[in-house]
């Protein structure tokens, strides 16, 4: 039941982080004047990343970034910091802030359009005449003529079968009893999740050592270099083949270059590349060349960078080759096999990276079983058309389902960043906007 006491929207938004509230605010551009999102978090807008009231957890780009494919009539980052009498040399600032900043976001939508917020988790999502049925965990439910699936990305696989203390499955909600007593701490991957983690249990344990684990042990650059390759603006890759040979002759013949540089000069162009490219390319894509280009992509904010080494020249923290194989309870605290070596930790921490695995959130999973949504055939999410429109089981487009967000990555590759989180949402306000229904609410 809608907040609203209705029991008909025109449109829902399930997931009220960044990528629900920007879809909102693309809708009310557009005219929509009543919105239902259902998030059960009380804040709307800060989701994963922006929830954090740490403030060592830093955006990963400086601000000036975070503005591109601005919404009309909605601040812009960089004005409202100058608003809030923050200069520009903190360049790369807290996650909070851009917390705060969406919530401003929030209540401009308020301003234009009627906004529900339903605190619940959806569970079931059902095709039914004219739209859906969406049931809450509470068994509520209500019909929407439309849905817009937002729901970020969901926690990593479990580590253990079982609950075990000191056993953080959810690495980014690791209990502070935990945090503040860990002097042993084993991380289960090494890229930014697992750098949070790092700097969250540093910060109320000073005392504490790191080991983090991955079978390729490899942790994101600092975003601080900028080497320009003004030639990446001309490059028309067919094939991923193709791309591959021009970056390697690049780096062999320009020692400014190297992969970090290169993957930096065409992050803004990959999604389009990747669109150009045919499935079976993709799939050679993912198969042989994505970890490794992922490996580049995901940079560490300058400062963040800064305190990882600062705690690695302290011999405070390690890289250690191997998976997780085993972990139990041990004489003190956990007992785990890495690879092929026994270790003891009062810590574990999961960061080994979201689920792809629609079948592990319930809501995701009812939609899989009315052929509602269909997994995208390299595992990377699920399948959209070129609108956002959530492609069926029978291959076609259904009307009034879209998804916007890290699910759509195997159709876009690009999705999360918040510019383009911003575009896919424009695209999608554009189609739904469409219905007459949005209009009159
Ligand atoms: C730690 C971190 C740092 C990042 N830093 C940056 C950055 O500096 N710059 C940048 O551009 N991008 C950054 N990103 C990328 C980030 O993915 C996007 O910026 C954006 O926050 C994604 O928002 P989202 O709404 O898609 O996902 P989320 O933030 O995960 O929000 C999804 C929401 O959906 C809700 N939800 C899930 N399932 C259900 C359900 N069944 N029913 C109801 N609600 C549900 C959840 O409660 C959650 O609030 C970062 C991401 C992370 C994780």
């Amino acid at each position: 039941m809608a907040k609203s006491g209705k029991t008909e929207v025109p449109i829902a938004i399930i997931g009220g982080g960044a990528a629900g509230v920007w879809q909102a605010a693309a809708l009310t551009m557009l005219g929509a004047r009543e919105i239902t999102i259902v998030e059960p978090n009380e804040a709307l807008g800060r989701g994963l990343a922006y929830s954090t009231t740490n403030r060592g957890h830093l955006l990963n780009v400086t601000a000036d970034k975070l503005d591109a494919h601005p919404l009309d009539g909605f601040e812009g980052f960089i004005p409202w910091l100058e608003r809030h009498g923050l200069t520009a040399e903190e360049t790369y600032f807290p996650r909070k802030v851009y917390g705060d900043y969406i919530g401003d976001v929030v209540a401009t939508i308020r301003d234009r359009a009627r906004l529900s917020h339903l605190r619940a988790r959806a569970r079931s999502l059902t095709p039914v005449h004219g739209g859906f049925r969406v049931t809450l965990e509470n068994g509520d439910a209500f019909h929407a003529k439309q849905v817009v699936l937002a729901l970020g990305n969901l926690k990593p696989r479990r580590l253990a079968s079982t609950q075990l203390a000191g056993l953080a499955e959810d690495p980014w909600n690791i209990p502070q009893a935990d945090m503040a007593g860990a002097r042993e701490v084993v991380v289960a991957g090494t890229g930014l999740t697992a750098i949070d983690a790092v700097l969250s249990v540093a910060n109320v344990s000073p005392e504490a050592r790191f080991t983090l684990a991955a079978n390729r042990p490899f942790m994101p650059p600092s975003d601080a270099r900028n080497v320009a390759w003004p030639e990446a603006a001309d490059l028309r890759p067919d094939r991923p083949s193709r791309l591959w040979r021009t970056v390697i002759a690049e780096i062999r013949s320009n020692p400014d270059l190297d992969w970090i540089a290169v993957v930096e000069a065409l992050k803004t162009r990959t999604s389009e590349f990747w669109q150009g490219w045919s499935q079976a390319d993709r799939a050679t894509f993912a198969r042989h060349g994505l970890r490794h280009w992922l490996h580049h992509r995901h940079r560490t904010p300058p400062p963040s960078h800064q305190s990882i080494n600062q705690l690695i020249a302290e011999g405070r923290l390690t890289l250690c080759r191997g998976r997780i194989s085993d972990i139990r309870k041990g004489p003190a605290g956990l007992a785990l096999r890495i690879g092929d070596r026994d270790m003891q930790a009062d810590l574990v921490i999961n960061a080994t990276g979201p689920s792809v695995d629609p079948r592990d959130e319930p809501l995701l999973s009812s939609a899989l079983d009315d052929g509602l949504i269909t997994p995208d055939p390299l595992g990377l999410g699920l399948k959209v058309d070129a609108s956002g429109r959530s492609v069926a089981s029978d291959g076609s487009s259904v009307e009034g389902l879209y998804i916007l967000g890290a699910w759509t990555r195997g159709v876009f590759f690009e999705v999360v960043p918040l510019p383009m989180l911003r575009k896919h949402a424009m695209n999608i306000a554009s189609i739904a906007s469409r219905q007459a229904s949005l209009q009159t609410g």
